[in-house]
């Protein structure tokens, strides 16, 4: 079970106190989905993986900490649109705020990270398209991440499998398939070709739908929990 308890948090921009929830503990059973995300319980503690300022709007894991250039960001057009779009659940607006000022600071791959949290809070919420365009955002990161060398998945590879997802669930079928491709080509070890060759299956199927990485890997759920440790890496 997750234990759960409320804790005052002093915001690193504006001085102001607020209270905010926070999980000591959770548990994780079956596999995760391909893009990593966690079973439950740990699925469900995802509103508490994020803070949102009452005051002056600051998003971030704890917003006692301070992030490079968060004052300078929160107070642009873009971000003070994006915490109120209306076409976006409020959970998913303060990922891709945050996502934001990690942009901002040059984090990529945090940043692309908060992205896929912010997908993962639409594709709850039903908001099928603003899902989409958190992935898509999410992929321009993670490619502008490896660019300037900043690792977001521990296993080599394993990045591509990421990335390959993210488009397919964003609809991008063609580009998805050229990454699959590519991966498949370089002879990855069986795990990776799995992932990489049940991804081209689903692909062919114009499959946009969320998938486990068990389906890929023909594991038990369970066995599919423990792959995702060497697949991915939440970064919060
Ligand atoms: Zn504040």
């Amino acid at each position: 079970m997750t234990t759960i308890y409320k804790e005052m948090e002093k915001c690193v921009v504006c001085g102001k106190t607020s209270e905010h929830t926070k999980w000591g503990s959770t548990n994780a059973c079956g596999s995760t989905d391909l893009d990593t995300r966690p079973p439950e319980m740990e699925r469900s503690t995802i509103d508490m993986w994020i803070q949102t300022c009452p005051s002056c709007g600051y998003c971030a894991p704890s917003i006692s900490e301070r992030i490079k250039k968060a004052s300078e960001v929160i107070n642009s057009n873009s971000y003070r649109q994006q915490l109120n779009n209306l076409k976006f659940p409020k959970l998913a607006n303060a990922f891709f705020c945050y996502s934001l000022i990690q942009e901002s600071a040059g984090r990529h791959a945090h940043a692309g990270w908060s992205s896929i949290h912010a997908a993962w809070a639409c594709d709850d919420d039903g908001s099928t398209a603003s899902a989409q365009t958190c992935r898509k955002r999410a992929v321009n990161l993670l490619q502008k991440a490896r660019e300037s060398s900043q690792r977001f998945v521990e296993q080599p590879g394993g990045e591509g499998a990421l990335i390959v997802d993210l488009l397919r669930r964003a609809g991008q079928f063609e580009e998805a398939l050229r990454i699959c491709d590519n991966g498949l080509k370089k002879k990855p070890e069986k795990l990776l070709a799995d992932i990489l060759r049940f991804e081209k299956m689903l692909i062919g199927e114009a499959d946009n739908t969320c998938h486990l990485l068990s389906e890929a890997t023909k594991e038990s759920e369970n066995d599919g929990n423990a792959i995702v440790i060497l697949i991915g890496k939440r970064q919060l």
